[in-house]
């Protein structure tokens, strides 16, 4: 095991290995291909299939396919996509549509059992028989059928007999139970619509509860994690587990040993953790579905977005989203967790792995009066203050360069520490200046600064170590790329975007600030990186190069997060 990471879920499967209950622990992770994956699932996958590498066990990915009308091949495959960016492999990829045939064998074995029968009630019957938290249900007229009479019409429901809604097959706990999810639940529902894998031959389908209960018992799941949601659910599953036992009966899965399947299943055990909710951001699929479909932003992948694939374009390194994961930690209790964190992570990864650079993304003009024209000079920075085995670079350095508007004042405010007329700052590695005129065009905007450069303040130099106020960095003009620098904030500017209370809704919350695009200079290293290189540059914050609109030639930088949390709420 991982020191460090004692969670109760970690102390569990501690328990469970040391007692000998199991010998190894074989978890899963079991997205519903009907979305991307969200920072929430991090969380989950990190869970799943951490604990599955630091126990020595196995963890599969299964797809929750068993609603037909809402998967998409696309999302299957970005799923893949961003389990794998996460760090993670997993040992077995599977369907819960691989299962069909076995589901349908534990539903007759239920019906000859006398635990599932047909039930002929409408849905909107159903609810009212089913009475509420207070009221005990009402048994289904249709709960006494024979054993033979349930085989029969499950078969014919099976066979395409009946439309959408006329029956559903249901098992037989408790109507007066105190858990409504043992009322009688469904177990299957007709649904005339082909799977996507597999195929047409079907047009009836498993729900959820019971299709994931012997998911679980198939791949012989050890630990199965959920979120708290589920908890109202667990008697349900254990019911589903027990009765079917599909552990002590192998015939039942014969469909899947002919298919080369290896025999695996097992008693499986749900526990439940808390989901994660982060501030400021909406995490719900259906509403990530909405922000893409109403264009409130650029696609799945916007930067701004939760998803991973935004979370990545965004700058978000897979280690800094696994820092993030084990420092909010797992537990029962719900809570919100506050956006800084999740930025400090990134912070804190890419403070120490991003290489520096200068870049320039307000641009004003310094011409140095006291360089010749066409001076041009290779100085030699660091690429890491921290790290040297990150080796250094060449940075031009010539007569004129780039410099951040901000970085001049012609009437400082008070506490200003950097350029101002007559005054003298320190460039970044390169000497330091004094400005001796300001050149404004005919609207009096300022548009260049004319610079003396003290000789004996250059690098190496005794001079260069006298005390000046601020050092700004720069960009040598000759040599430096025009690049867009995309610069993101957050996608809304309230804490609680779920928040309905006042007659709103999250799309009234969006931050109208969260996206700005200016143009700007990088120095020649920054620029030749390759798409999703990360980037300190100095100042500014910590960028990446754009995954797909950067090229070398014309180059994309988004900012991933600031060098301090600066967020005025
Ligand atoms: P959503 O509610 O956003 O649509 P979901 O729960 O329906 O998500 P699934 O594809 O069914 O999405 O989720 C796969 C796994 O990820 C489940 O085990 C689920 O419990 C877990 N998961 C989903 N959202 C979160 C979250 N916010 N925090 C932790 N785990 C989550
Ligand atoms: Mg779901
Ligand atoms: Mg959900």
């Amino acid at each position: 095991g991982t020191p460090g990471k004692h969670d109760f879920i970690r102390q569990i499967v501690r328990e469970d290995l040391a007692s000998g209950k199991h010998s190894a622990v074989r978890t899963r992770f079991p997205p519903e291909p009907n979305g991307y994956l969200h920072i929430g699932h991090a969380k989950a996958i990190c869970l799943d299939f951490g604990i599955a590498q630091e126990f020595g066990g196995r963890c599969n990915l299964r797809f929750d396919d068993t609603n037909p009308a809402k998967e998409d091949p696309e999302f299957v495959r970005a799923i893949q996509e961003d389990v794998r960016w996460l760090g993670f492999e997993w040992a077995s990829l599977r369907h819960a549509s691989d299962y069909f045939e076995v589901y349908y064998l534990a539903a007759e074995k239920l019906i000859r059992d006398g635990k599932a029968y047909v039930c002929d009630l409408s849905a909107e019957q159903v609810r009212e028989y089913r009475g509420t938290l207070t009221e005990p249900g009402r048994d289904s007229p249709f709960r006494g059928r024979s054993v033979e009479e349930n085989l029969d019409l499950f078969r014919r429901m099976r066979a395409g007999e009946f439309p959408d809604g006329a029956r559903t097959l249901r098992a037989r706990i408790d109507m007066a139970s105190g858990n409504i999810n043992m009322r009688d639940p469904a177990l299957y529902r007709i649904k005339h619509m082909p799977h996507p894998i597999a195929g047409a031959g079907w047009c009836i389908y498993p729900m959820y509860d019971f299709a994931h209960a012997l998911g679980d018992a198939i791949e012989g799941i050890t630990h199965s994690l959920c979120t708290l949601e589920f908890e109202d659910h667990r008697p349900l599953y254990d019911w589903c587990v027990d009765n079917v036992g599909l552990h002590e009966h192998p015939e039942l899965l014969q469909p899947l040993l002919d298919k080369g399947y290896p025999l695996e299943a097992a008693k499986p055990r749900q526990i439940e953790f808390s989901r994660l909710n982060i501030n400021y951001t909406v995490m719900s699929k259906r509403k990530l579905t909405a922000l893409v479909a109403d264009g409130l932003v650029d696609g799945w992948d916007d930067p701004r977005m939760y998803t991973l694939q935004g979370l990545r374009r965004r700058g978000y390194t897979p280690a800094a989203l696994r820092l993030f994961v084990d420092r909010i930690g797992i537990s029962k209790q719900n809570s919100v967790i506050d956006f800084s964190i999740l930025e400090a992570a990134l912070r804190d990864d890419l403070d120490a792995h991003a290489e520096r650079r200068l870049a320039v993304v307000d641009p004003l003009k310094l011409v140095i009066t006291n360089l010749p024209e066409g001076h041009e000079e290779r100085l030699r920075f660091g690429n890491h203050p921290k790290d040297e085995t990150l080796g250094e670079r060449e940075v031009p350095f010539s007569r004129e360069l780039w410099i951040e508007r901000e970085d001049f004042a012609e009437t400082p405010p008070k506490g200003f520490k950097r350029l101002v007329p007559g005054g003298e700052v320190r460039l970044r590695g390169a000497g330091i200046v004094r400005c001796d005129e300001v050149v404004k065009d005919a609207d009096g905007k300022v548009i260049e600064l004319r610079a003396w450069l003290d000789p004996d303040s250059r690098p190496g130099m005794e001079g260069a170590s006298r005390k000046v106020k601020g050092t700004i960095h720069w960009v040598s003009a000759a040599q430096a790329v025009a690049a867009e620098f995309r610069l993101y904030d957050r996608l809304f500017s309230v804490e609680d975007p779920d928040d309905e209370s006042g007659g709103k809704t999250y799309r009234d919350y969006l931050n109208p600030d969260s996206r700005r695009v200016v143009r700007g200079w990088l120095e020649p290293a920054a620029a030749a990186a390759a798409p999703e290189t990360r980037f300190q540059f100095e100042r500014l914050g910590y960028f990446v190069a754009d995954r797909r609109d950067h090229r070398p030639q014309t180059p994309v930088f988004n900012r991933a997060v600031t060098l301090r949390d600066t967020w005025a709420g």
